[in-house]
């Protein structure tokens, strides 16, 4: 089954700024109105919310506790607060979504765990920055490191491939400490690697993966993956407290189903990857631009001067802009290839 993007002419043509900017797919639309079929259990209890949850464990080949929640943020910060004391400490690149856009929300909901920033490689931690941070100071006065997160894809667009994510799960358990994944591009992640998700997963060591539905085509949603069930005791009372429990979570159930039907979630990832990688080839001759990272996923990152931005702005697109000079390109399920070659022309006109 193939699953064909809107045609270039979409009112989102000209939005390269987030894959939050994209809107439903429709494999999820279609799983949706499904579900909207008269009544069902509330508060999970339905048949929805059951298959979603058995269509994530096919998915990962194991016996996971899965549970649904609205946002990223709410993942992340409840299923770090799930692995920590308050008097515990999350080691994150200084630049992970944890860190510098969640607003204090997994310090807020652990209670105080606090997150010790090393710095990174495009975003990717290593393991002896992560031994070192976790082996720094040991005494009583310093919050005890507990939890390794780390971003999959990263914020930059780069990608953990297996074998670092097992060395890394290596040194956590040589310290003592729990492993999760923020992915809320874990389905890029997957698409670029073209590896099985239980292979950057529970197979590599992950406890916990929040595997990110918004931007890989729902309306809402990410799934937070307990791999060792252990660690999921009481998560659901976690989730109810914090506001993140839906009552009807069917409709978050719901296009999880939808995703996972002919595996319509790697298909669109894959096409999103394919959009980077289009652009990126296409203006690698010209002059003035650089890439400032590796494709690996669905972001392009490009140096370009503020002149060229604004020229760029100007001719109609919307993106972000980093301090230094960088601008981010994010393309998605919908991204139309039109709109990349598009986009491509204008960055040489922009450069010109
Ligand atoms: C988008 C994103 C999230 C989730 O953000 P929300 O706005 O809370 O849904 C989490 N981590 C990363 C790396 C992201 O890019």
């Amino acid at each position: 089954m193939t699953h064909p993007t809107p045609d270039s002419a979409s009112a989102t043509a000209r939005y390269v700024g987030s894959d939050n900017q994209s809107g439903i797919s429709p494999e999820v639309w279609a799983a949706m109105a499904e579900a909207n079929a008269g009544h069902a259990p509330a508060y999970g209890a339905d048949a929805w919310t059951q298959a979603a949850a058995d269509g994530v464990r096919r998915l990962f080949d194991t016996d996971c506790e899965v549970f649904f929640v609205f946002n990223g943020t709410a993942a992340n910060s409840l299923a770090l607060a799930s692995l920590c004391q308050s008097y515990h400490s999350v080691i994150c690149a200084a630049s992970a979504h944890v860190e510098t856009d969640e607003c204090g929300a997994p310090e807020f909901f652990s209670n105080g765990s606090k997150l010790l920033t090393a710095p990174s490689e495009e975003g990717k931690l290593l393991p002896e920055t992560i031994r070192a941070l976790a082996t720094s100071r040991t005494d009583i006065h310093f919050p005890k490191a507990r939890v390794v997160t780390i971003t999959q894809a990263t914020e930059t667009g780069r990608v953990y491939t297996p074998g670092e994510i097992a060395a890394i799960a290596d040194t956590c358990r040589g310290s003592g400490l729990r492993l999760h994944m923020d992915g809320a591009r874990f389905a890029n992640a997957c698409a670029g690697l073209g590896c099985h998700p239980g292979d950057i997963t529970w197979r590599a060591g992950v406890d916990v993966l929040c595997f990110g539905g918004t931007k890989n085509g729902m309306a809402v949603g990410e799934a937070v993956i307990f791999f060792d069930r252990r660690l999921a005791e009481d998560f659901d009372y976690r989730c109810k407290q914090a506001g993140q429990l839906a009552s009807k979570m069917r409709y978050l159930a719901a296009p999880w189903i939808g995703s996972l039907r002919d595996d319509a979630w790697l298909a669109r990832a894959g096409h999103a990857n394919a959009c980077a990688a289009r652009l990126a080839r296409q203006i690698a001759d010209v002059p003035g631009m650089r890439l400032l990272h590796p494709v690996d996923a669905n972001a392009v990152f490009l140096d370009m001067s503020d002149s060229a931005a604004a020229r760029l702005r100007a001719l109609g697109w919307q993106f972000y802009a980093f301090i230094g000079g960088g601008v981010r390109l994010m393309f998605t399920w919908d991204t139309a290839f039109a709109t990349v070659d598009a986009l491509a022309a204008d960055l040489r006109r922009a450069a010109a």
